[in-house]
């Protein structure tokens, strides 16, 4: 099952599929997350695990991470790294990177696609991130249909499989394999 990130609210299905566990709450047979963080399913019992801080991170820090989920108005991250440290944090932990940190993009949807890898700029240590500058944004990004790697050609994002054009709030590290 692929991993997902809830929010309090979301449904996750209902009772003859999972048994209720932690952190979700049942509601006319339906179960529903109840707080934000990870969802887990083990021998059918739903659980939620809640997101934490991370402790290693501060403002202006300089992170790269996952993109596991994207809703409206926000995107959640899960951060692998900090610039100037070799290894992993060694645990999964999400920031948020809310629309009006991503710049000129109205729709989300546009700057960002599940499963892509953003570099990105931590502003508050909740852990909050952005990725206005020009440095910052999407590194790594796989065609939506294909899932094969986007190839930057003259500013644009295109499939090397299918010919398709995807749209990204690219960073300036695009494909280079640095950062
Ligand atoms: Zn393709």
């Amino acid at each position: 099952m692929k991993e997902r990130v809830v929010f309090p609210g979301d449904k996750i299905g209902n009772v003859e599929e999972f048994k209720a566990g932690k952190g979700v709450y049942e509601e006319n047979r339906e179960i529903y997350a109840g707080i934000a963080g990870y969802l887990e399913i083990k021998d059918r019992v739903a659980n939620v695990s809640a997101f934490k801080k991370i402790p290693e991170l501060r403002k202006d820090d300089v992170v790269i991470g996952r993109v596991v989920d994207v809703r409206n108005n926000f995107a959640m991250v899960e951060i692998a790294r900090k610039r100037g440290e070799d290894r992993d944090l060694g645990h999964k932990n999400l920031a948020m990177l809310h629309i009006s940190n991503v710049g000129k993009f109205e729709n989300i949807a546009n700057a960002l696609s599940y499963r892509d890898i953003v570099k990105a700029r931590v502003i508050d240590a909740t852990p909050k991130i952005s990725i206005r500058e020009p440095e910052m944004g999407v590194v790594k990004a796989f065609c939506s249909v294909c899932k094969v790697d986007l190839v930057l050609e003259k500013g644009k994002l295109k499939c090397p499989n299918c010919g398709r054009e995807e749209s990204r709030k690219i960073s300036t590290s695009y494909g280079k394999g640095e950062w």
